[in-house]
């Protein structure tokens, strides 16, 4: 297949793992017989140092021309009280809104080695595996009025919610054929008890759920999911909700697992075409030490082979490399210590590497 991946490496420890996908997408390229193009652009605070703009032109057009966007990390303290308009952030955010992404997929599954490192008891987390169907260009975020304004001699804030029919149903229909590819299950969740939206959010969902007659639909109210999240979390499959409820319910999925440095996302439209980045961002803390982990960006390139590719035997190598890796004891310094699974510490130049040569076939 011939393939043009858009790579934004960004700031702090983005390029340092961006470095170890492209290797990934290098090794996948040689094995499968793939040509793949890989095109860099400049983002966030670099972007912004150097053309005044998060999303320089240049870099906008290079994502246009491309199948698949992969991005590592945006910000850092030194573009921290720049105006909105002007943060590094703005550039996802732009993203998101120009190539119409509006469904968030962040898979959350917990790898047998990590347990340890999860606030939660072991037997609640063995075989968790389920997926977050984020909607994420409506709703309280985007929804007009959002101000603050002065009445009767006092501030006040508004911001409003509001989702049409279309936006729920396009969302839906992610989340249904997802479950079809798994375990056939999605909860939706809403606070039908008390809001609009979530009223017609749910008869939305219903109507979409009678063309899945293969998949099982249960509602859950937001409150309760946020509790069952920690208290069974193996009932899942697929979680579809709201932007702001998925905001605060994928960060609370995504800490069981025990770590953000594992934790990959994509965002997709109606095209193929994605934009797919780990959930952590840019680690300024850690940058330009060889540490960082680097495994939530390699395994987001698995999803870009998944959902903008439909390659799905390159998505499970990268996987399944990722996971006899992490079985052999090899783990970066986020998860080393205290780690009864761990044997060797290694940089995250040897994470990558180690990568590469399980789906090349060598150890
Ligand atoms: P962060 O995710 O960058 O870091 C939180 C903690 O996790 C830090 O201690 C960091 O060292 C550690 N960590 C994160 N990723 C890691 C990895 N791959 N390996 C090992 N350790 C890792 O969050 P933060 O500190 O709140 O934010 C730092 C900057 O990143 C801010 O400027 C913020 O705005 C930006 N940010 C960007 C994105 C994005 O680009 N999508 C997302 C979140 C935060």
């Amino acid at each position: 297949m011939n393939l043009k991946i858009a790579v934004l490496p960004g700031d702090g420890i983005g390029p340092e793992v961006i470095r170890q996908a492209i290797k990934v997408i290098n090794t996948i390229e040689r094995k499968f017989n793939h040509k793949i193009e890989i095109r860099e652009g400049i983002v966030g605070g670099l972007a912004i140092d150097k053309y005044g703009d998060p999303l320089p032109e240049e870099t906008w057009r290079i994502c246009e021309e491309s199948d698949a966007i992969l991005l590592g990390a945006v910000g850092g303290p030194k573009w921290d009280n720049l105006p909105g308009e002007k943060r590094p952030e703005k550039a996802l955010l732009k993203l998101r809104a120009g190539f119409n992404l509006f469904a968030n997929i962040r898979p959350i599954t917990v790898f047998d080695e990590l347990i340890f490192s999860s606030t939660l008891k072991e037997d609640f987390l063995k075989g968790v595996d389920f997926v977050i169907i984020r909607e994420l260009t409506g709703g309280l975020y985007f929804g007009k009025p959002k101000e603050t304004r002065f009445e009767d001699g006092e501030e006040v804030a508004i911001d409003t919610m509001i989702y049409r029919a279309s936006e729920i149903r396009r969302i839906a229909h992610v989340a249904f054929k997802m479950a079809q590819k798994r375990k056939k299950k999605v909860t939706s969740v809403d606070k039908a008890n008390i809001l609009e939206c979530s009223r017609l959010w749910r008869k939305i969902v219903e109507e979409v759920a009678k063309e899945y007659k293969d998949v099982v639909l249960e509602h859950m109210y937001v409150d309760n999911c946020s509790m069952q999240i920690v208290r069974n979390p193996k009932q899942f499959d697929v979680i579809l909700t709201e932007n702001t409820f998925g905001d605060i319910l994928s960060d609370e999925a995504a800490i069981i697992t025990g770590s953000i440095g594992m934790l990959p996302s994509a965002s997709l439209g109606n095209s193929k075409k994605g934009l797919y980045e780990p959930i952590h961002g840019s680690a300024p803390d850690i940058e330009g030490q060889n540490i960082a982990n680097p495994l939530a960006t390699i395994l987001s390139v698995s999803l870009m082979f998944r959902y903008s590719f439909d390659l799905e035997e390159e998505a499970n190598i990268i996987e399944e490399a990722v996971r006899k890796v992490l079985k052999a004891g090899y783990f970066t310094r986020d998860l080393y210590t205290n780690n009864p699974y761990a044997k060797k510490l290694v940089t995250t130049e040897e994470m990558g590497d180690l990568i590469c040569k399980v789906i090349e076939g060598g150890a």
